[in-house]
């Protein structure tokens, strides 16, 4: 893709690895749907819809699937949340929506929204763009910066509303995480960009290989639109700052599950034995995914107990069904290499988080993948004028409007609130941009 193209599609490879990882919650047939719909109670007071950080009114797209209006339950998900397909397939249902259903307490299956939403979106994807009528245009201009969920659904609610909005991504590809980093047993790069897609059918102006700082400068987004908004999620991976770290063999969670997705057999060659350091969620997916693409040894090294692990425990379970193990209480101590590459992974038995001294073993690897955070784009957010981070480095802003101290900058998502779910993101970027149309048509008929 050439810079600045305004194509999503990036050409994605044909041999990526994530291709090999099949779907772990596939699409229901029509009789599968209409017999879980039937299920549902319809709540008034659907503890469900609470559970939702974009509110979509789940019973009532449950019952247009019974009824066999698939068109209007998806509009009824899309007009929520537009980025409700990729909600439906990546976000945490069991400590949302599918965790708060009244099915629980009375320990029978809770509705499976999840896969309910997904039905629904999918039957009438080639039309979901003709679900919603456009304003007419209204001369405001939004740049929207990062090309990921927050800024998808602040686009689209600024496009729908008649601005004209535009995205810059500096990447190949548009979609941002859903893209570059989901599990591919929860969807596929190309299912998040066919929902990019559906974004810009609604009139949002995408413009891939563009990085504001860089070819467009800071002041020309300001000067020349109306307003900015900032969804650049998070940067590089964090390290752990032992020796041996920096070379092959050792690399960032989510730089290795960007390559495993959009790049060609992308593997480091074909590791035999892979350590992952970390407790988050992405160091659960990273588990699970080494496993899927049959690494035979896959070790879990973090340097807490398990009860400490910020990581999800459905997400943990399915990593060690499939054959991961875990080594608490460890702290890395040193990245052993020889002339081959890496050899092992240098630890100790770590109390409250420290080495004990006299404690230390050699694990034995060829891949060490670190999932130990991810920097924030500190320097880059404060060149525009104002805006200001707090002291974990995330954007200052308004949590429920986006507003930063420039009166023209926004901000949302991983970037504001330091690392959530895809359906935080798009719930910050669509209050966002909710704020922004309050401010930009204050006053106007
Ligand atoms: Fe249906 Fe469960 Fe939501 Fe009630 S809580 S509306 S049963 S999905």
């Amino acid at each position: 893709m050439g810079r600045g193209s305004t194509r999503s599609n990036g050409g994605l490879p044909a041999d990526r690895p994530e291709l090999l990882m099949a779907d772990y919650k596939p699409l229901y047939t029509p009789a599968e749907a209409v017999l879980e719909a039937e299920r549902c109670l319809y709540c008034s007071d659907a503890p469900c819809i609470q559970a939702c950080p974009t509110g979509i009114d789940i019973p009532v797209f449950i019952k247009r699937i019974a009824q066999g209006n698939l068109r209007g339950a998806a509009h009824a998900i899309l007009d929520a949340n537009i980025l409700g397909y990729s909600c439906a397939r990546v976000c945490p249902v069991e400590v949302l929506c599918v965790g708060a259903c009244v099915y629980n307490p009375w320990k029978r299956p809770p509705i499976q929204i999840g896969k309910l939403q997904r039905y629904a979106v999918e039957a009438v994807w080639d039309r979901a763009g003709t679900l919603f009528e456009r304003h007419p245009p209204n001369g405001k201009r939004v740049a929207l910066v990062g090309a990921g969920p927050a800024s998808l659904a602040a686009g689209a609610r600024l496009a729908l509303a008649g601005c004209e909005a535009v995205l810059f991504e500096k990447r190949p590809v548009a979609g941002g995480l859903n893209t570059t980093g989901v599990a591919p047993y929860k969807m596929h790069a190309h299912d998040a960009l066919r929902e990019v897609e559906l974004v810009e059918s609604l009139g949002v102006e995408i413009r891939t290989g563009v990085e504001v700082g860089k070819d467009i400068p800071h002041e020309a987004l300001l000067a020349g639109y109306d307003a900015v908004f900032l969804g650049v999620g998070l940067g590089a991976d964090g390290m752990l700052g032992v020796p041996g770290e920096n070379g092959p063999g050792v690399v960032g969670a989510t730089a290795w599950i960007e390559r495993m997705k959009n790049t060609p057999a992308a593997l480091d060659g074909a590791p035999r034995s892979a350590l992952v350091v970390g407790g988050g969620n992405t160091a659960m997916d990273v588990l699970q995914e080494l496993r899927e693409l049959e690494v035979g040894s896959v070790t879990l090294v973090y340097r807490r107990g398990s009860e400490a692990m910020s990581g999800y425990p459905h997400e943990f379970d399915r990593a060690r069904r499939l054959g991961a193990r875990a080594l608490f209480d460890r702290v890395p101590l040193e990245v052993l290499r020889d002339a081959d590459g890496v050899t092992g992974l240098r630890v100790a038995e770590a109390k409250g988080g420290k080495a004990v001294p006299g404690t230390e073993e050699i694990l034995p690897a060829d891949l060490i993948v670190l999932a130990v955070g991810q920097a924030k784009f500190k320097d880059w957010v404060t060149r525009f004028p104002g805006v200001e981070v707090d002291a974990r480095g995330r954007v200052a802003a308004d949590p429920e409007t986006g507003r930063t101290a420039n009166p023209k900058v926004y901000a949302g998502g991983d970037c504001r609130n330091g690392g959530m779910e895809v359906v935080n993101a798009v719930a910050e970027g669509k209050r966002a941009a909710e704020a922004m149309l309050a401010d930009l048509l204050e006053g106007e008929p």
